[in-house]
């Protein structure tokens, strides 16, 4: 077979400056998302999966996923205006939109798609869309999508939300607000009482991405709105099937209303084969675990609060909300936080070092999040493996 190569000079050079600061990606493969994965033939205790609740693999969830199989076959065979939207899907939705409070539900194939497709169906050339700064990267997709006019705010600064939305009096169109639940590189809540008040104030839509908190935060884990006890007043709430709840696909909910008009505008949806009728059925039994296995949350509750605590003995600072499901440990430059990384890595520990352009230069991070799966004896593996904070190591 001849394989066809292909480049140009923008690509090396890319790929050659990212190597230099220390920013180029690359793949790794592990074998699974649980407490503990192979990786290069090395087991090492996982904390950097969003499999917070340990459902991944879930035995009540693979057999669910084994009869899906027998029932429905694998593949939806269409996009789900089409023929790609089965009675399985449609109990998906009625569960997720009972779960989060809301009169109605739409299943994406990813809260990336759930983003793009919401906010680009939401905004107009003729609207503004006024994002916190640290919202999720397939949110500023969306906006840009849109062609509406984008602001960015001040992250969680009200104020500067306030000026911008009255920056943009002479604006006809409407004002869209964006946040996320949880901040996943910062671990800390959106105001969003505050926010509410605000939006209905200036008359603004309220959209609120909670990928992170869905199935985690909150006393039965129905999200960051809970939390805050304002679960009736988010008009458009967006989730994702990915993190908590250990499968794939995302979804928003809202009203009965909103459901219909996204149906008929987001283009993510309208053009994308339906999730898997097996992600669906399982879909339903990973709600049910989330709502009945209160434990789960606590569990992994009681990790972050173990690594908080030890590591800020250890001289680290630590961020992050303790109810939000990861912490950040705050380092500095990419290089150092990458070395730490490798250090913890050989040592038995995965835990991810973030750097920009995810957060901002000299903030770069390792970001811990312990599942409800892990064992106390894990834990504190990883908090071994951390070295005093300024020893050389
Ligand atoms: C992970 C994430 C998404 C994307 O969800 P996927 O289901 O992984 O596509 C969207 N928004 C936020 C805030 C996220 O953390």
């Amino acid at each position: 077979m001849r394989i066809l190569e292909t480049m140009r000079p923008r690509w090396i050079e890319t790929l050659v400056r990212l190597s230099a600061q220390s920013l180029r990606r690359e793949l790794r493969c592990f074998n699974r998302s649980g407490p503990i994965v192979s990786l290069n033939g090395k087991q090492l205790i996982n904390l950097a999966s969003n499999n917070y609740l340990g459902l991944a693999d879930d035995p009540r969830l693979l057999s669910s996923a084994k009869d899906a199989i027998e029932k429905y076959g694998l593949g939806s065979g269409a996009s789900p205006l089409v023929s790609g939207h089965f009675e399985v899907h449609e109990m998906l939705e009625t569960k997720l939109a009972e779960f989060k409070g809301a009169e109605a539900s739409l299943v994406f194939s990813s809260g990336y798609a759930a983003n793009v497709g919401v906010l680009s169906a939401l905004a107009t050339p003729r609207d503004v869309i006024f994002l916190d700064a640290l919202v999720h990267a397939s949110l500023h997709d969306g906006a840009r999508l849109s062609g509406a006019e984008v602001r960015r705010y001040r992250h969680n600064d009200l104020e500067d939300l306030r000026r911008l939305i009255r920056s943009t009096s002479s604006v006809r169109g409407e004002r869209i607000v964006v946040t996320d639940g949880v901040f996943s590189m910062d671990g800390d809540f959106a105001p969003l009482p505050e926010l509410i008040e605000l939006c209905e104030e200036m008359n603004a839509i309220l959209v609120v991405d909670d990928a992170h908190g869905t199935g985690i935060v909150g006393e039965n884990g129905r999200g960051t709105a809970e939390y805050f006890k304002v679960e009736e007043r988010i008009p458009v709430q967006i989730g994702t099937l990915s993190k908590a709840f250990g499968l794939q696909g995302g979804f928003v909910v809202g009203s009965r209303t909103l459901i219909d008009f996204i149906i008929n505008r987001a283009r993510s949806f309208i053009y994308s084969t339906a999730i898997s009728p097996i992600l669906a059925a399982t879909a339903l039994c990973a709600i049910e675990i989330v709502k009945t296995e209160g434990w789960r949350r606590q569990t992994a509750r009681n990790h972050r609060l173990c690594l908080k605590e030890r590591l800020q003995e250890k001289g680290y600072e630590i961020k992050g909300e303790i109810d939000a499901p990861m912490i950040l440990v705050m380092i500095g430059e990419a290089a150092e936080t990458l070395e730490l990384s490798s250090k913890l890595e050989e040592k038995g520990i995965f835990a991810p070092a973030i750097r920009p352009p995810t957060v901002p230069q000299g903030t770069s991070r390792i970001r811990l999040a312990p599942m409800a799966t892990h064992s106390v004896e894990q834990i504190e593996k990883a908090i071994d493996a951390f070295p005093k904070r300024n020893s050389t190591f």
